[in-house]
């Protein structure tokens, strides 16, 4: 008989779930920590070792019973126990590169090469040499196990998730994540939710089995394993309505939004990179708000030159069709570290050197990044948004550096910032700025002082406290003041808690996930300045 189990922790991203545990404990282990080179190449070594110790003891096991198999193995083998395999990698080691992402790159080269060949023997060897790569990748995430691949309908339950070991999983609809600690404002919940996957946080320590039933409740925080019947019928019945309004949603789509009063409200989205955008149409939106260019430099080999940022910028442009396209510069840093370009063990990373105080510090990125933008600029209509911006001395050093690297004046995108730190907000006048994009997230950790990675005070980062709100109507008011632009592109616009506040701040513009570009359409065109103050 069930003997249902139900954890309480925080909604991190909206919706519900109901499937199977997979418990992880190998999640964590899956982001590695990078060394320096020579601890790198040490590692890979170590690596293709071990992953040719356990190809030999697969050849003992399978040489009587499977003769062609062993013979496969024996390739395999062969291969590794030769050191001009690593040699490639170890060049690429030297030259910064992680030994996980510079093994995987030789070998998916060299495995096309082979495809390549038109040798139907050396096309063969092509998956022998993939196989080859998964192996010593993960012997060097110190995991001999297969990659971690969900069921469908898979629960995933680990103590805490990075946004790259996110970013590493193939998510599909109808799968969820459970959280022992973790917090809703920490990155990873972000990007769950712009890929539609409920998440819960902050649920303490989960005694779960993989296989074991369980029903993962994003919009209350809770993840309930081995469900009796009646709950798990009224989630049937939930999910079913669940369904009903994801559809309802996506007939807003199309919609203007234009609140019941009759103003016109700006939606545009918030993304990682231009490869989010193949699925959206650019006519739900009024534009890209918000690109968070750190996911491109992260998950990769190195940081990508000025081509490469270049040709993911003009992608975002091109799909936008000449809608505005707001690019944020690096916000390395917090929650969201760059092997070899973030400061490691710093005291309190959110207080650190983050954002534009990080890119200031490294001139060498932050221009490349630059003159990426202002090169991409001419194919629409371009935006650069700077983070973190404390000081009225940032903006103004930024200002220079995107006048230095222009032609003329005619050819200079608009240069704005975040307003997400408090000096922000408290005296905007004082910036030199096109536009502001209000980053409620960070802004409502360091009003409230509690750190969005921290389940713990979860309960104080609230968008919705009077002295968030404040704030926020603070800096709508000194846009209008100062004739700039005004948008705001935290986790709060898409909060359908929130939003209605926000609205009644005389803010006109948000920027959200693209998952929720329907619902916050439906609830601003229910929404009303009039009603807004009688329910107040
Ligand atoms: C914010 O702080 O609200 C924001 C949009 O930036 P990020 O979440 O990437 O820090
Ligand atoms: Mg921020």
């Amino acid at each position: 008989m069930a003997s249902e189990v139900r954890y309480s922790g925080q909604p991190a991203s909206p919706g519900l779930a109901i499937g199977v545990v997979v418990v992880s404990d190998r999640i964590a282990a899956m982001a590695r920590d990078v060394g320096s080179p020579d601890e790198e190449i040490a590692a890979l070594k170590a690596a293709v070792a071990s992953a040719a110790a356990a190809i030999g003891d697969l050849i003992t096991r399978v040489e009587d019973t499977n003769p062609e198999g062993a013979a496969i193995l024996e390739f395999q083998f062969a291969m590794l126990e030769d050191d001009a395999l690593i040699e490639p990698a170890i060049a690429r080691i030297a030259n910064g590169s992680a030994a996980d992402v510079a093994f995987a790159e030789v070998m998916d080269e060299m495995a096309a090469d082979y495809e390549a060949s038109g040798d139907d023997y050396f096309a063969a060897r092509a998956s022998d040499l993939r196989d080859l790569k998964e192996r010593v990748v993960r012997a060097l995430s110190g995991d001999d196990e297969d990659v971690l691949e969900l069921p469908d309908n898979g629960v995933l339950i680990a103590d805490d998730l990075t946004p790259s070991a996110f970013l590493s999983i193939q998510w599909r609809n109808g799968q969820a994540i459970a959280l022992s600690t973790g917090s809703p404002t920490a990155h990873v919940a972000i990007l769950a939710r712009a890929r539609d996957i409920p998440m819960a946080v902050g649920l303490g320590p989960i005694k779960a089995a993989d296989g074991e039933t369980a029903i993962l409740d994003g919009e209350a925080g809770t993840l309930t394993l081995d469900p009796d019947a009646q709950t798990a019928r009224r989630s049937r019945d939930r999910l079913a309505e669940q369904s009903r309004q994801s559809a309802a949603d996506a007939n807003q789509l199309a919609e203007p939004a234009i609140t019941a009063d009759g103003e016109p409200v700006e939606v545009h989205i918030n993304i990682a990179g231009p490869a989010e955008l193949d699925e959206i149409d650019p006519t739900i939106c009024d534009g890209v708000g918000l690109v968070r260019t750190e996911f491109l430099f992260s998950n990769r080999d190195g940081l990508p030159d000025e081509d490469e940022q270049a040709a993911a910028y003009e992608r975002i442009l091109i799909w936008a069709k000449g809608k505005p396209v707001t690019i944020r510069t690096l916000d390395a840093g917090g929650d969201k570290p760059i092997a070899g370009y973030t400061l490691d063990g710093e005291g309190n990373p959110f207080l650190g050197l983050r954002g534009i105080r990080l890119s200031l510090a490294r001139h060498a990125v932050f221009e490349t990044q630059l003159r990426a933008l202002v090169r991409a600029a001419p194919v629409g209509s371009l935006r650069i948004m700077v983070p973190m911006v404390s000081i009225p001395d940032e903006m103004t050093t930024v200002n220079r550096l995107v006048d230095g690297l222009v032609s003329d004046e005619g050819s200079r995108p608009a240069v704005g910032m975040m307003v997400e730190v408090p000096s922000a907000a408290l005296t905007l006048e004082r910036f030199t700025t096109d536009f502001v994009s209000i980053g409620s997230n960070d802004l409502t950790q360091y009003v409230m002082a509690a750190s969005r990675d921290s389940s713990d005070v979860a309960a104080l980062q609230d968008a919705a406290d009077p002295a968030v709100l404040k704030l926020i109507a603070m800096t709508v008011d000194a846009a209008k003041r100062m004739g700039i632009p005004v948008s705001l592109c935290g986790d709060a616009a898409a909060d359908p808690r929130v939003l209605p506040a926000l609205l009644a701040t005389g803010l006109r513009s948000i920027s959200v996930v693209p998952s929720a570009v329907g619902r916050v359409k439906r609830i601003i065109r229910s929404w009303s300045a009039a009603q807004f103050r009688t329910e107040a």
